[in-house]
């Protein structure tokens, strides 16, 4: 195949992932510059919804 003009048909969006609150369990969309936070409870311990698996920006 001769991918010369392989441009992709959609633009590339910035999406922004949907994390969960670990305390309030509120759906916070997070982008990448935003600070990890949840903006229900404060609370920095997040899910990512997709992957179940914990991210903790709490660390230090
Ligand atoms: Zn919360």
């Amino acid at each position: 195949m001769d991918n010369k003009d392989n441009k992709p048909k959609n633009p590339l969006k910035v999406q922004p992932m949907i994390y969960i609150c670990a305390e309030c369990h509120a759906d916070n969309e997070i982008r990448l510059k935003d600070p990890i936070r949840c903006r229900e409870c404060g609370y920095r311990i997040m899910y990512k919804k997709r992957t179940k698996r914990l991210i903790v920006f709490d660390a230090r």
